[in-house]
């Protein structure tokens, strides 16, 4: 299918492979982008240099578009962005932060940028810095998000009304079903993380995976809202944090709690308990773990299929 968001980014579906610390390096970015979608990479994880490493190697690995998620949050952004130009990377995705601080650099030399948000007036914000589109990302999203809790099923129309750029849903989308439901609701294209988190390509570990597919519903809590708010699988971790605040912890005893490398000793090295599992409700509607080109055929095969069966509605 056409539409303005395959225009924009020169690719055959409208679906954006979202671009997840410890999740998304060069193998899974690739894929998705060879079997028709858009592949980022997250570069939060990466050291520079091996941020570096891997835009080579997706560039080697595809002749499809391609682009790089940058969390605003984590250090060394400057070092990234210069990266990212030096290399030639034509898509940028930034999240978690104000959008305001790089979206010029990277107008200036020309690269498709998209903001990631979780409530209209970041929208808004986001329009008005200059991206070319916007990801609007509901509470049931996996990682990082927003305070206020809105879902995906409010805020995707509630953006639509005030925005006329193009628009990416995220957040509770693995399905073509789900896919056609964003569409209907406003959206232009879907952003998809958790279910290629269950993808061969990923780069976390196979017990992260696995404990995705085995994930059932009411498993993930989007918690730790003092620092930044985080969607994650219940475990050790998890409860040690419930037990803080049961304490009364504040900022700084969850920040202590939290120590550094939580989500590298989890989703990468695969401690399933005491690591940090940056995971979507989704979870609970994934039951394997699949090569991502299957992924991106099955969403878009159910996708059309669901297309025609509204119709009987
Ligand atoms: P941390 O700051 O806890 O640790 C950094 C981790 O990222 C290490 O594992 C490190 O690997 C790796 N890394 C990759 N690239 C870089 C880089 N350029 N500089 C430093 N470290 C790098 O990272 P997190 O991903 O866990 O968190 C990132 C940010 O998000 C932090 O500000 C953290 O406070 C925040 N955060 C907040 C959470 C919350 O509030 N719930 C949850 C998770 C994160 P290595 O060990 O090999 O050096």
């Amino acid at each position: 299918m056409e539409n303005r968001i395959t225009q924009l980014f020169k690719i055959k579906h409208p679906m954006v492979q979202a671009g997840m610390v410890w999740n998304s390096g060069w193998r899974l970015a690739s894929a998705v982008s060879n079997a028709g979608g858009l592949g980022l990479l997250g570069a939060g994880s990466m050291y520079p240099e091996v941020l570096r490493e891997h835009i080579q190697k997706c560039n080697a690995a595809t002749d499809r578009p391609f682009g790089v998620n940058v969390p605003l949050l984590y250090p060394d952004i400057e070092q990234h962005m210069e990266i990212i130009v030096q290399e030639k990377v034509p898509i940028v995705f930034t999240s978690a932060g104000n959008p305001k601080t790089w979206t010029a650099f990277l107008k200036k030399h020309g690269i498709i940028t998209a903001h990631v948000v979780s409530s209209t007036k970041f929208a808004l914000k986001a329009a008005e810095a200059g991206v070319d589109a916007v990801v609007a990302e509901g509470f049931e999203a996996g990682g990082h998000n927003g305070r206020d809790e809105t879902t995906t099923m409010v805020l995707l129309p509630s953006v639509r009304k005030h925005l006329k750029l193009p628009l990416i849903a995220a957040g509770g989308i693995s399905s073509g079903k789900a896919m056609l439901a964003a569409m209907i609701l406003g959206a232009d294209g879907v952003q998809v993380g958790s279910r290629f988190v269950a993808s061969e390509e990923a780069s976390s570990h196979r017990a992260f995976k696995d404990k995705v597919v085995v994930a059932k519903e009411g498993d993930t809590h989007l918690t730790l809202k003092e620092l930044t708010p985080v969607r994650l699988l219940k475990n050790t971790f998890y409860e040690q944090v419930q037990q803080a605040y049961a304490r009364g912890a504040d900022r700084e005893g969850l920040k202590a709690l939290l120590g550094r490398g939580r989500a590298k000793k989890g989703m990468f090295l695969g401690d399933m308990e005491e690591g940090e599992l940056e995971i979507g409700q989704v979870a609970a509607l994934i039951d394997r773990v699949q090569a991502a080109a299957d992924i991106v055929r099955e969403i878009m095969t159910e996708f059309e299929a669901a297309k025609k069966s509204v119709a009987t509605l």
